[in-house]
């Protein structure tokens, strides 16, 4: 008896030596990142887990083209380890910032840097990188593994830690790619009609990836306004093409959307909307279905398929999301 008792205190404290990481970090041993778009942060937070204290700077629906650091941007960027940005322009209002934060030994990380090295980059027509990378699942590996190994480097004692998520998020984005990849590729779809009009030219990377033929109203990036022959352009190719659904957005406003759908109809064609916006530059808030990357892929690829009236296939289950009612396969 006595030894039984003896062998299972034993058995008892090795479990708690076991269980101590899983009780909660330290406040001061955990690495202070800040992710600048909702993108980044999600992948910080897949990588980085309970060991990162995160201050994600942009919410659900802001345009990062756009968005202007805070005062409280700066100083959380000023005292943290690590500032996370997705890169090749997108944060157009950070350039400042961050040649400041470099001069005070804060580290930056642009996500785009190991696809710019892998040579995967999609050049825009007129020589300048189309910065929405992260719409290639494959593409976001690359970035999360990338991520992986910067925190590792910060953060040594737990590089295996940060290696082992990025594995096992890795094989969740594989299998995220090969779903969206055969839903979208699927013989009921014509191959002329695997066309994606959207706000803006943000969807290069997932038509690329998926097979599809992509086109925006307006360019790369949503500072330079549509003109009134992008407008007409856009109406034009939907006529000549029979295209017969067109995308809003959810960070861009759909005013250049309802002016191409009413220039289609001034030519005599009808065309409608998809039946939700699309995750483009942001993803959806944390409680909505989209707020995470995984999620917001499944988001955009069942809405478009949805949209024009095909087939969802069911979800791998190593992906363990739920979809929400109006998602579900049928
Ligand atoms: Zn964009």
């Amino acid at each position: 008896m006595y030894r039984k008792m003896r062998g299972l205190s034993r058995c008892l404290v090795v479990s708690a030596l076991f269980l101590m990481p899983l009780l909660g970090v330290r406040a001061e041993e955990r690495l202070r990142v800040v992710a600048t778009t909702t993108q980044a942060a999600d992948l910080v937070r897949a990588i980085g887990g309970e060991r990162v204290a995160l201050t994600a700077l942009m919410s659900g629906g802001v345009d990062p083209h756009q968005y202007k650091p805070t005062a409280s941007d700066i100083a959380a960027m000023n005292a943290a380890q690590a500032v996370i940005y997705s890169g090749l322009n997108l944060e157009g209002q950070f350039e400042k910032v961050f040649e400041a934060l470099g001069q005070r030994m804060v580290r930056t990380y642009a996500l785009s840097e190991p696809v710019l090295q892998a040579g995967f980059l999609l050049e825009e027509a007129h020589g300048v990188l189309d910065p929405h990378f992260w719409f290639d699942p494959r593409n976001w590996m690359l970035a999360a593994e990338g991520l992986a190994e910067l925190l590792a480097e910060l953060d040594a004692p737990n590089a295996a830690f940060y290696r082992a998520n990025a594995a096992a998020y890795s094989a969740q984005l594989e299998a995220l790619y090969g779903w969206a990849h055969s839903a979208l590729t699927d013989s009921a779809i014509p191959e002329a009609k695997r066309v994606l009009i959207t706000s803006h030219d943000a969807f290069r990377y997932f038509g690329d990836a998926f097979g599809w033929r992509v086109r925006g109203i307006q360019g790369i990036s949503t500072v330079a306004e549509a003109s009134v022959s992008d407008i007409q352009a856009v109406a034009e190719l939907l006529a000549a093409e029979g295209i017969e659904v067109i995308f809003i957005e959810s960070s861009v406003p759909r005013a250049t959307v309802e002016a191409v759908i009413a220039a289609a109809r001034a030519r005599g064609v009808e065309v409608r909307l998809g039946v939700r916006a699309l995750y483009s530059d942001a993803m959806g808030d944390p409680d909505k279905f989209g707020g995470t990357y995984l999620e917001m892929i499944v988001h955009n690829v069942i809405t478009i398929l949805q949209s024009f009236g095909y087939k969802v296939p069911p979800l791998p289950a190593r992906l363990a999301l739920s979809l929400p009612e109006d998602f579900q396969a049928r």
